[in-house]
């Protein structure tokens, strides 16, 4: 759905802005700014979302004057601590309205500065500024409106860009030459894809050519910040939006090329294979429905990185992908690496997903056994229902008889899930059978026996020729070891 389209009905033809200024806040903001003779204004993202009536709990104040004077003077009147970053000149409290509320607002204060930029890095150049200057340093239009507070015109829009006309077509927009916009910050070229993604507007056309132009300009960018955006993109109700518009922009192969690397077909012998990175992007809409779990939306846009790779050919056959998903796995690490994502147990998750992607297709395809279940509930985990969902999603068919015959295979596993998993207890195995208790039992040192009897118990359980329980454990242990000569 166009989100677009919902927010428009929504919006007032009359700017009654005040609505939008009913906590008590403001109006201590504004007196406080009156008594300290500088004008204050509310900016930025709060007034965009209460025009598109999206909730939003950050409020930024922007001054003309110290916007860490005016912070400590309301921070006194509400009785609230203040943070204060003084080497970005800005300071933070929080309020709410009344002591039984817990629903907190985070209100920032900064100066209005001007900022000119030097080509190597992102940081600018920093003066104080007027509101009006303030507003061109902005990114978009829509992000560059501002709510007055002073006592004369209280809640005036001040719309220098026409942001007002950007948010009712859904337009994203810079206030100044694109150019000098992306190339001064480019970090705004990612935000301008993620703001078009989250909010079902359209980048117009001359601002979409710049970010062509200035794609190289990313590599001022670190890794981190490039991460961050990605994972709001991956966050919105269709990320696809996003993923295609930074393939085709460029953006997409400077710092996700595995990614990149999935457009296109081949044809041999008049065969062709899909295009996975159109049916990547498929599976990652389809999962969102059903999951707000970022790191399960990252398995899916990554759970076919390994098929280029393992592309090939076979006359008679047609297109293969063999052991894409272990390669796939293999993959992992390194684009969190190379993003600056953290290697800890959610890339562990990622990988394992990944990984496993195509063993509940192999069930669902084969008559469902038991043993085949309980292996995959033995190396899925608690995972496993995400490695379904996932599963459920990756059937991008356009033979709708084939999707409701593979939805109701999957249906069949995860019914068999459920049933082995009472019966089993699998998903999170503990070998009845430890090395203590073998060493204990034969008075043995650590050797390569204990490994062996283990292995051979949960071998046993996991095909089902004995249950998941200690006494059948045990007197197979004892079988093993005899069998050793233990
Ligand atoms: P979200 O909270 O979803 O990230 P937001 O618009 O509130 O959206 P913030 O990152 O909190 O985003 O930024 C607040 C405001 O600061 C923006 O609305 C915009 O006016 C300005 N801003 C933020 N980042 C930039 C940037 N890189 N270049 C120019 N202006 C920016």
């Amino acid at each position: 759905m166009n989100l677009w389209k919902m927010y428009h009905s929504t919006l007032p033809s009359d700017i009654w802005t005040m609505d939008y200024l009913k906590s008590k806040i403001f109006r201590i903001v504004s007196s406080a700014a009156k008594e300290q003779g500088v004008r204050a204004f509310v900016i930025g993202g709060y007034v965009r979302d209460c025009f598109l009536g999206r909730p939003c709990k950050d409020i930024d104040i922007v001054v003309e004057g110290s916007g860490i004077a005016l912070a400590e003077l309301v921070a006194k009147r509400v009785g609230s601590k203040l943070s204060v970053f003084k080497n970005f000149g800005t300071a933070m409290l929080r309020f709410r309205e009344d002591r039984r509320s817990d629903e907190w607002m985070e209100i920032e204060f900064v100066g209005a500065r001007k900022e000119s930029y030097r080509r190597e890095s992102r940081k600018p150049i920093v003066e104080d500024g007027t509101l009006e200057e303030d507003q061109q340093r902005r990114d978009f239009t829509i992000n560059a409106l501002a709510f007055s507070l002073q006592e004369e015109d209280y809640g005036a829009l001040v719309d220098p860009f026409n942001g007002m006309e950007d948010l009712r077509n859904g337009l994203i927009r810079t206030p100044l030459d694109p150019d000098t916009t992306y190339s001064d910050d480019p970090l705004r070229m990612i935000r301008a894809i993620r703001f078009a993604t989250q909010l079902g507007f359209t980048i117009v056309p001359e601002s979409l050519e710049s970010i062509r132009r200035n794609k190289e300009r990313l590599s001022i960018l670190s890794r981190e910040r490039i991460a961050e955006e990605l994972n709001k993109i991956l966050k919105a109700a269709k990320p696809s939006t996003g993923f295609y518009l930074l393939e085709d922009t460029g953006l997409l192969e400077q710092f996700l090329p595995q990614i990149s690397r999935l457009k296109g077909v081949e044809t041999l012998e008049g065969k062709g294979h899909k295009d996975i990175f159109a049916h990547t992007l498929q599976v990652l809409d389809n999962i969102c429905p059903n999951t707000e779990n970022l790191w399960l939306r990252w398995a899916a846009l990554l759970h076919d990185i390994g098929k280029p790779s393992t592309k090939k050919y076979e006359p008679g056959v047609g297109w293969t992908f063999h052991s894409h998903d272990f390669i796939g796995g293999k993959m992992i690490p390194g684009v969190f690496k190379q993003l600056k994502m953290p290697l800890n147990e959610k890339m562990k998750y990622v990988q394992k997903i990944v990984q496993l992607h195509l063993r509940p297709i192999a069930l669902a395809q084969e008559e469902v056994t038991d043993s085949a279940v309980r292996r995959l509930l033995f190396d899925a985990g608690d995972d496993v229902d995400d490695l379904m969902t996932l599963c459920e999603a990756d059937i991008t068919s356009k033979n709708d008889k084939l999707v409701q015959k593979h939805k109701r295979n999957f249906a069949l596993v995860r019914e068999k899930l459920v049933e082995v998993e009472a019966k089993d207890a699998i998903r999170n195995f503990q070998n009845p059978i430890t090395g203590e208790i073998i060493m204990q039992k034969y008075n043995i040192p650590p050797g390569p026996a204990i490994g062996i009897i283990k292995e051979y118990v949960k071998e046993a359980i996991l095909e089902g020729e004995i249950e998941n329980n200690f006494e059948q454990a045990y007197a197979l242990m004892e079988r093993k070891a005899a069998e050793l000569g233990l």
